[in-house]
């Protein structure tokens, strides 16, 4: 029962505007965002910023810009930022907080992406002049490679205390804020309260096309405007773009909890084959990791027989294999990558 179409499990991010989403887009009142004038932007960027509890937001291409800019706004040259070792920060925006913002880091050892403030207060060097001054704590919401694992409130807090203790700011990388919201149930102005900055991605599990919001304080998101030009960021007629956001938190944010069903529909028929593990077998959201070293088989030569039969997931860190749930696939979906899958393995032992 080969799928008559792909299913798309690489990422959250291969969603693709809905016709709705689309309808919403074209319809958009525009003008020029550079100048604050462009109402639909502006209503993106209050509407975040009330979701996220701060001050004010500003609208970014993407999510790896809310992240530089953070770092850019927090940090000077030779500063140090702490965070988890599997911080998107740190793996996957091509050494941008050194090559922008100058800053290095200290990548903290943790179980999926979640530390403590014993950890924090253990990584803050000796205020000396030797020493790098230690800057931002940075912690990610949900863990991308902790498979989605979703920090919870009292750890924000107690890893924020220590920020705070210690004179640093502390941003949140929420990507995928919304997830752990509609996951736990804790509101994200709550989750964010502690954070200085916090950010969320449209264009992963909320379909857009593109964009990301950053919240903080006036002063902070003032000074983020400085390096949204200066970097080039700065739009004209982003109404199009704010739209689809828009339409996203009106019709997106909910139905993240189907996403999370199915990826633990996936990890249970996954799990239960022969040579298969479950890293993450608890999935909270959205992302599930799948480890097949048992099965003698390597993830990339899996990946590659999964295509044929129209399932593609990614091959990511560690010897893994991701599979991330999203709104353009389905529960029926699940059972299809799931056999898809069994097949590949068998074929791979016998
Ligand atoms: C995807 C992602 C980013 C970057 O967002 P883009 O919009 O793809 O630039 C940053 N942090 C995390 C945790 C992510 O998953």
């Amino acid at each position: 029962m080969v799928s008559n179409r792909l299913i798309d499990l690489s990422s959250d991010t291969a969603t693709r505007p809905s016709a709705a989403m689309r309808k919403a887009m074209a319809e958009a009142e525009v003008g020029d965002e550079q100048k604050a004038e462009d109402p639909t932007t502006n209503a993106l960027q209050e509407r975040v910023a009330a979701l996220l509890g701060k001050e004010a937001a500003v609208f970014l291409p993407s999510g790896t810009m809310c992240n530089q800019i953070a770092l850019l706004v927090h940090c000077r040259p030779g500063d140090e930022v702490i965070a988890a070792d599997v911080a998107h920060i740190f793996t996957s925006e091509a050494g941008g907080g050194s090559a922008f913002a100058g800053a290095q880091t200290w990548p903290l050892a943790t179980e999926r992406g979640i530390f403590t403030a014993a950890a924090v207060d253990a990584a803050v060097r000796d205020v000396n002049r030797h020493s790098p001054r230690s800057r931002l704590l940075a912690v990610e919401q949900t863990v991308n490679r902790g498979g989605g694992a979703v920090w919870p409130l009292e750890a924000i807090e107690a890893v924020a205390d220590a920020a705070r203790r210690h004179g640093l700011a502390m941003h949140m990388d929420g990507a995928r804020i919304l997830n752990a919201v509609v996951a736990s149930g804790v509101a994200a102005q709550r989750m964010a309260a502690s954070c200085d900055s916090v950010w969320l991605d449209l264009s992963k599990g909320l379909g857009c096309p593109v964009g990301g919001v950053l919240a903080g304080s006036r002063a902070f998101i003032d000074e983020a405007w400085r390096w949204k030009h200066r970097l080039g960021g700065a739009l004209r007629q982003s109404g199009m773009l704010a739209a689809a956001g828009l339409y996203a938190l009106d019709h997106n944010v909910d139905r993240l909890a189907e996403d999370h069903g199915n990826a633990r529909r996936l990890a249970e028929m996954l799990g239960n084959l022969a040579g298969i593990r479950i890293m993450n077998p608890e999935v909270e959201t959205n992302i599930v990791f799948i480890d097949p070293t048992s099965s003698g088989l390597k993830p990339k030569d899996i990946v590659a027989a999964l295509m044929p039969q129209n399932v593609r997931m990614g091959t990511s860190y560690g010897g893994m294999i991701r599979a991330v749930t999203h709104l353009d696939v389905t529960t029926g979906d699940m059972e299809t990558a799931a056999l898809a899958f069994k097949d590949v393995v068998k074929g791979g032992r016998g």
